[in-house]
C-alpha cells in the first residue's frame, strides 16, 4: 500500500513587499541554534481546511457583533488586515472586542478532524540540534491543540502564542521588530544563532532586519508571492522535514 505523504485530510494568507536587508554573511553554524517555528503552514497545512475554518468564524463574529451584512463583514476586516496586519487588532481599536473573546470563539472547532500534517515531524524534531521554540500569531489554546495533534507538545515547551506578544498590553504579533527583538532577549538568544522558521515572507523580512537567521518554507503556503532569492531569506525548503540535511546551507 502506498504510504500517504499525509495523516489527514487541506485556503491561506497573503502577500508581502521586498525591500532593504542585511548582507548575508557566509558563517556556518558552529553550536546549535535556537529554532523558532511558525506554527500554520511551517508544521502543518493549514490551508487545507484550518484556515477556512477560522476565516468563516471570524467573519461570522464580526457580523453577530457589529450586526453587519456578510458584504459588510468582509469589508471590515479586509480594511482591519491591511491597516493592522489582523481582524482582531482593528476590532479591539474600533470595536472594543475583547480578544479573549474574539480568539476563542473563532477557533472553537475540533482542531484534530480538520489537521493535515507530513508525517515524521517528531522525529525531525528529535534529530534537529538545538533548542525548539514556538511562535505563532495564533492563540495559544489552539496552539497547544495542534502540537498535541502532532505529537509535538513535548518537543516544543517554550511556546509563544498571541497572547503572549503584547508590549505595553498593546497586541504585536508577528511581523513586529519590537517583539522580535523582546522574544530574542527572553529566550537569551545571541544574536546569529535564532532562527526563525516560517511560511511568511513578511514576518522573515522583520525577523532578519533584527538578527535572526531565516527559513522560508513553501510548501504548504497558497501565497502568491515566494522570494526564492530574496535577500532575507537564508534557506529556502519546501519541507521542515528537510532541515537536518540542508541546515548546513544556511546562511547567516
Ligand atoms: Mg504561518
Amino acid at each position: 500500500m502506498p504510504r500517504r505523504p499525509y495523516r489527514r485530510a487541506g485556503g491561506g494568507p497573503p502577500a508581502e513587499p521586498a525591500g532593504a536587508h542585511r548582507p548575508f554573511e557566509t558563517a556556518p553554524l558552529h553550536r546549535p541554534p535556537v529554532w523558532f517555528f511558525d506554527l500554520d503552514n511551517t508544521l502543518h497545512d493549514a490551508s487545507h481546511a484550518i484556515f477556512r475554518a477560522i476565516d468563516g468564524r471570524m467573519t461570522d463574529f464580526v457580523q453577530r457583533y457589529l450586526e453587519v451584512d456578510l458584504e459588510h463583514a468582509n469589508q471590515l476586516r479586509l480594511t482591519y488586515w491591511r491597516r493592522y496586519g489582523a481582524t482582531m487588532l482593528g476590532l479591539m481599536r474600533h470595536h472594543a472586542v475583547d480578544p479573549h473573546h474574539f480568539l476563542r470563539e473563532t477557533h472553537d472547532f475540533d482542531v484534530a478532524a480538520l489537521l493535515r500534517a507530513e508525517r515524521g515531524l517528531a522525529r525531525l524534531l528529535a534529530l534537529l540540534p538545538g533548542r525548539k521554540v514556538l511562535l505563532t500569531n495564533a492563540p495559544g489554546a489552539y496552539a497547544d491543540e495542534v502540537l498535541r495533534a502532532l505529537g509535538l507538545h513535548r518537543r516544543v515547551l517554550a511556546r509563544y502564542a498571541i497572547e503572549q506578544m503584547r508590549v505595553h498590553r498593546t497586541f504585536r504579533p508577528k511581523p513586529s521588530r519590537g517583539m522580535l527583538r523582546h522574544m530574542l532577549a527572553r529566550e537569551r538568544v545571541p544574536k546569529g544563532r535564532a532562527v526563525l522558521v516560517e511560511d511568511s515572507a513578511v514576518n522573515l523580512r522583520a525577523a532578519r532586519a533584527v538578527g535572526f537567521r531565516t527559513v522560508l518554507v513553501t510548501r504548504h503556503s497558497r501565497t502568491l508571492a515566494r522570494p526564492s532569492r530574496a535577500g532575507y531569506v537564508g534557506l529556502r525548503v519546501r519541507s521542515v522535514l528537510e532541515l537536518p540535511r540542508a541546515r548546513s546551507r544556511l546562511r547567516g
